[in-house]
């Protein structure tokens, strides 16, 4: 459905995106996640015909965005980064311009179906302007998919709601996305957990990772965290030699966080470490690597 290939982008000087290849099917909803300026939105740009790319192709349902971008925007639907609404009109009134400008002819029908899918129900008698970031948000996922598009780019659709509202638009995304393709940015990792099957990873314009969300969690940086307090100071380097660590870092006292590669359970090999070395292990504590910590490895 969306295919991207081969895409590089420059600002001047600045390369923001770097050779950038993916293609999403039907019923996926990916997570683009990256830090600030590591070029998410600038990618949405591209995939929805609001910039063209400096090198490659993207082609949508088959689309290409050069030669029919008309075709790829009436398949996209497209909330941007700073949602732009009219705030002086009301809501109903708002999505039927939307609606207009497609050319829809049910649009009365899919406005209702939209204010209805979305929950905006309680809020149809203030103007835009006067909506709370949340039901802003609302709106805006209603016109980006008033003209039923089979592909949807979000761009963070989740900032600044509160914990309440988040659990209502996430709701909404994982419907909407058993049918159509959702690509959505974010660059809070829980967000994948929450709602994608799958996770590209972009930093400084270059792919750094691009698997299902329980990939990441299984990819072998991924692997278990052991946090050990031994009854003294014990030499760090000594503790990288056992098999299967991959690094192990100093905490306070004598506590140091060990990170295993694998899947394995690591927790025995380093008490036998410990008493061949003739030291006591106080504590010993085994944690899985959080997607949070997998996404901080692969960007920094
Ligand atoms: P993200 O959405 O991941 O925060 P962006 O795509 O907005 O990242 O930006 C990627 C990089 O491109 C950043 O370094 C940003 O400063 C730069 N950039 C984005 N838009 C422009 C522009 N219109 N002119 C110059 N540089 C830009």
């Amino acid at each position: 459905m969306i295919k991207v290939n081969n895409i590089s982008k420059r600002y001047g000087e600045q390369l923001a995106l770097d050779d950038v290849s993916f293609s999403i099917a039907r019923g996926e909803i990916v997570g683009l996640l990256g830090p600030n300026g590591a070029g998410k939105s600038t990618l949405m740009k591209i995939i929805t015909c609001f910039i063209p790319p400096t090198e490659g192709e993207v082609t949508v349902c088959g689309h290409s965005i050069f030669d029919e971008p008309r075709e790829v925007c009436r398949r996209i639907g497209y909330l941007p980064e700073h949602n732009p609404l009219y705030t002086e009109m009301y809501i109903p009134e708002f999505l039927q311009f939307i609606a207009g400008t497609y050319g829809l002819r049910n649009s009365k029908q899919r406005v209702d179906e939209m204010i209805a899918l979305t929950g905006l129900e309680p809020e149809l008698g203030k103007r835009i302007g006067a909506l709370s970031k949340g039901y802003r948000q609302r709106v805006g996922l209603a016109q980006a998919m008033i003209h039923d598009p089979e592909v949807l780019i979000l761009d963070e659709p989740t900032t600044g709601l509160d914990p309440n509202q988040l659990e209502e638009i996430r709701k909404v995304i994982r419907n909407v996305g058993k049918t159509k393709v959702v690509l959505l940015s974010t660059h809070i990792m829980q967000e994948v957990e929450a709602m994608c099957s799958r996770a590209i990873i972009i930093n400084h314009g270059k792919i750094v990772a691009d698997n299902s969300a329980d990939e990441l969690k299984s990819l072998e940086l991924s692997g278990n965290r052991y946090v050990v307090e031994f009854d003294r100071e014990v030499d760090i380097e000594k503790l990288r030699k056992i098999s299967g660590v991959a690094q192990v870092h100093h905490q306070t006292g004598h506590t140091y966080a060990i990170h295993g590669k694998g899947s394995d359970d690591l927790r025995e090999k380093i008490f036998h470490w410990a008493v061949a070395q003739g030291h006591t292990v106080l504590t010993i504590q085994k944690e899985q690597e959080s997607l949070e910590r997998i996404f901080q490895q692969l960007t920094n």
